[in-house]
């Protein structure tokens, strides 16, 4: 039998720098774990593509899928869904490939309660100036947007918890080696390779 694959949440709060921090890990050609692409029912941004960054769909659509049990996990963020489709992380992880998934802390608790296996590992600002410095620095959003996303950041803080670790994203390159590493220790761990041993 097939060891099964590992799978890899990276959470934490909105503009903390998870999308900057998840693009630069599959930068590296070497990164051998499958990237899942959420479902969004939000309009594209300049340059993303569907099927790549997101699978852009309407909110008909997703309220579809929705029903027939397609979703891992699914949240409303800023009057949007955002949702992780089912059948590509249970073949992909029965496959014995690893999963990483990049998504909000509603919806990495819901994955929790429903794989607590997974590796989950929460981002954190350095602090919450910060993050408002980010999100208007970004330019996409509008100030009430900004408000909105700046609240909803304070209360997931408290949700590091619920985590098995916390990685500060003070810079980029920093933060993902500080992941890959926790995904190399996680590969170690005596009951995933007692289980290979045993196939
Ligand atoms: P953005 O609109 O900036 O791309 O994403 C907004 C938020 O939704 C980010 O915190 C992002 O991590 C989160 N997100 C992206 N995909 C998913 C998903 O499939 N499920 C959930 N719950 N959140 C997601």
């Amino acid at each position: 039998m097939t060891q099964r694959g590992l799978l890899i949440v990276l959470s934490g709060p909105s503009g903390v720098g998870k999308g900057t921090v998840r693009k630069a890990i599959f930068e590296d050609d070497s990164v051998d774990f499958r990237y899942s692409i959420s479902a969004t029912t939000r309009k594209p941004r300049e340059g993303e593509v569907d099927g790549k960054d997101y699978f852009f769909v309407s909110k008909e659509e997703f309220e579809e899928k929705i029903q027939a049990g397609g979703m891992l996990e699914y949240a409303q963020y800023v009057d949007n869904y955002y949702g992780t489709p089912k059948a590509f992380i249970d073949d992909t992880l029965a496959s014995g490939r690893d999963v990483f998934l990049e998504i909000d802390v509603q919806g990495a608790l819901q994955v929790k309660s429903k794989m607590p296996e997974g590796v989950y590992i929460f981002l954190t600002p350095p602090d919450i100036k910060n993050l408002r410095a980010r999100l208007e620095g970004r330019g996409t959003d509008s100030p009430e947007v900004i408000e909105k996303r700046v609240a909803a950041a304070r209360d997931e803080l408290k949700k590091m918890i619920n985590y098995d670790y916390a990685v500060e994203n003070d810079v980029v390159e920093a933060a993902v080696a500080r992941i890959m590493a926790i995904i190399k220790a996680e590969r170690l761990r005596v009951s995933r390779v007692l289980a290979e041993i045993a196939d």
